[in-house]
């Protein structure tokens, strides 16, 4: 059951007040009374009321008064005037204070029960237009609030987005869409997609997208050129709908592709030199494996395996240049833990001519270091100390000539420990030097086709120095020799 509407008898006469009691709550009202104005007030502050009988003239704070006061406290509670002074402007004042109706003394009890049903129906619907009002308020409030959430949040994203309704207009954009599209005129918002956008491929895709009219028809993904020639956008377009489905318009995110464009062209480049590397010693050895099988090559045992040592020696290679592409995947994709400690370059130095003595002494080469100051220690990983200084060396080697030199010195500056590795030995030509640490270069020499090697010692050791933040130089001559430098940070 709901609670009965409490009503409130404001009457300095006693008779009054016990009568409109009896009547109304008969009729299931909660009922108070007060016996002036003052006690009516401070009751009407304590509690709410729906419904309030106020006696015009009165003691104290007059009807008048007391009626404007409740007003103001309440203003949807029901006010009905009773007085024996039936004076019809005093009973006009009374509603323009905000009274709602007049009821003339004396009364019959049928006449207070018709008017005070009234009233409290119409206290009920003024409560359920208020609840209406404020709950729509309220929902204009959070709309509002979720709009300007949502224009922050498509505002500080990286990819741009576009959005039209279904009269082909542009109805909402970011920062990045103007940058990436170039947009122009959207100062003037409102106008026709066209008007803002100069990609009619992208035009013609959103008109494609806001004519559908089949519910199957999701999404539109297109790579869009815009006028820098250089960069390439991503556009996915698809149908805005309604809960009921209705195409309402077209959303665009555009995101910028142009970097992932670059390495996957990289990507597959790096992919048909592997393929192509791969394939020379490949044939190479199913060659020689062939020339045996067929009993082509005289069939002794003593020639058979002068083939299958050809071949095997292939098959090293092979192998040198798998391993070579492991480490550089390693090194790309970050996978090589470096341990970073203290290291000083002149003993890593002095290991690595140890091992390289027997080689250097088989190519008649000397080989040695050039005594200096030691420098300081840098923050380095061992392991790759050792396979940059072994690459270098090992070439200073192998591009040697007979007779020929190398020679290992350290320097230092004010922030580098310089390592430089200098040959005596065949040289790189100018027009080679700029492709010398690029993956699989090996140059053109008579002399190099004896040489074992993968092309990716060079694209290895510039890997090693980028990743401890150094620096990797070289000057050459042809027919005079080579120094390779490489530069690495020291704290001091
Ligand atoms: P690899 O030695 O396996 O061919 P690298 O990447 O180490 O591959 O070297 C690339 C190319 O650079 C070599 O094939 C060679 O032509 C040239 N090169 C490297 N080091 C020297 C050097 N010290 N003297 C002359 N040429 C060199």
């Amino acid at each position: 059951m709901s609670t009965p509407a409490r009503i409130l008898v404001v009457d300095d006469e006693l008779g009054i007040r016990e009568g409109c009691r009896r009547v109304l709550a008969e009729e299931g009202y909660a009922i108070e009374l007060a016996e002036d104005g003052m006690v009516g007030l401070a009751k009407v502050q304590e509690k709410p009321y729906d419904l309030i009988l106020v006696d015009l003239m009165m003691p104290g704070i007059g009807g008048l008064d007391l009626i404007q006061r409740i007003h103001e406290l309440d203003p949807e509670i029901i006010l009905v005037v009773i007085t024996g002074y039936a004076a019809i402007e005093t009973a006009v004042e009374a509603t323009k204070r905000g009274a709602y109706e007049y009821l003339p003394k004396p009364f019959t009890p049928e006449a207070l029960s018709v008017l005070v049903k009234r009233g409290i129906e119409k206290r009920d619907l003024r409560l359920e237009a208020r609840r209406l009002y404020q709950e729509r308020e309220q929902r204009l409030l959070e709309l509002a609030g979720e709009k300007s959430r949502l224009r922050s949040i498509i505002g500080c994203m990286a990819d741009g987005v576009l959005v039209t309704n279904l009269e082909h207009q542009l109805v909402l954009w970011n920062a990045s869409a103007v940058r990436m599209l170039e947009l122009i005129g959207t100062d003037e918002p409102g106008k026709a997609i066209g008007h803002y956008l100069r990609d009619p491929a992208l035009v013609d895709s959103l008109e494609r997208i806001m004519n559908a009219k089949d519910e199957g028809f999701s999404m539109i993904t297109q790579e869009i050129r815009t006028a820098d020639p250089s960069s390439v956008l991503m556009a996915q377009m698809a149908p805005v709908r309604d809960e009921q489905g209705r195409v309402l318009g077209a959303v665009a995110v555009l995101r910028d592709i142009t970097k992932l464009k670059e390495i996957d062209k990289v990507k597959s480049q790096f992919v048909s030199m592997v393929a192509h590397e791969l394939r020379a010693p490949l044939a190479a050895i199913e060659g020689w494996l062939e020339v045996v099988l067929s009993g082509e090559a005289g069939g002794s045992e003593e020639q058979n395996r002068a083939w299958l040592l050809r071949a095997k020696e292939r098959a090293n290679s092979l192998l040198a240049l798998v391993q070579d592409l492991l480490e550089i995947n390693k090194i790309e994709a970050g996978k090589v833990a470096q341990k970073m400690e203290s290291v000083q370059l002149t003993d890593v130095l002095a290991k690595i001519i140890e091992f390289f003595r027997p080689e250097a002494g088989r190519h008649r080469v000397s080989l040695r270091m050039k005594p200096s100051v030691a420098p300081p220690a840098v923050q380095a990983d061992v392991r790759d100390m050792e396979k940059l200084f072994t690459n270098l060396i090992s070439n200073a080697i192998k591009y040697n000539v007979e007779n020929g030199s190398v020679t290992v010195e350290t320097s230092q500056d004010a922030h580098f420990v310089g390592v430089h590795i200098r040959d005596t030995g065949v040289g790189v030509s100018s027009a080679d030097l700029p492709r010398i640490f690029d993956d699989f270069f090996r140059a053109e020499t008579k002399k190099r086709d004896k040489i074992s090697g993968t092309g990716l010692g060079l694209t290895i050791a510039k890997k090693i120095v980028d990743s401890h933040l150094g620096r990797i130089e070289v000057e050459s001559r042809v027919g005079q020799g080579s120094t390779f430098s490489v530069y690495l940070p020291y704290n001091k």
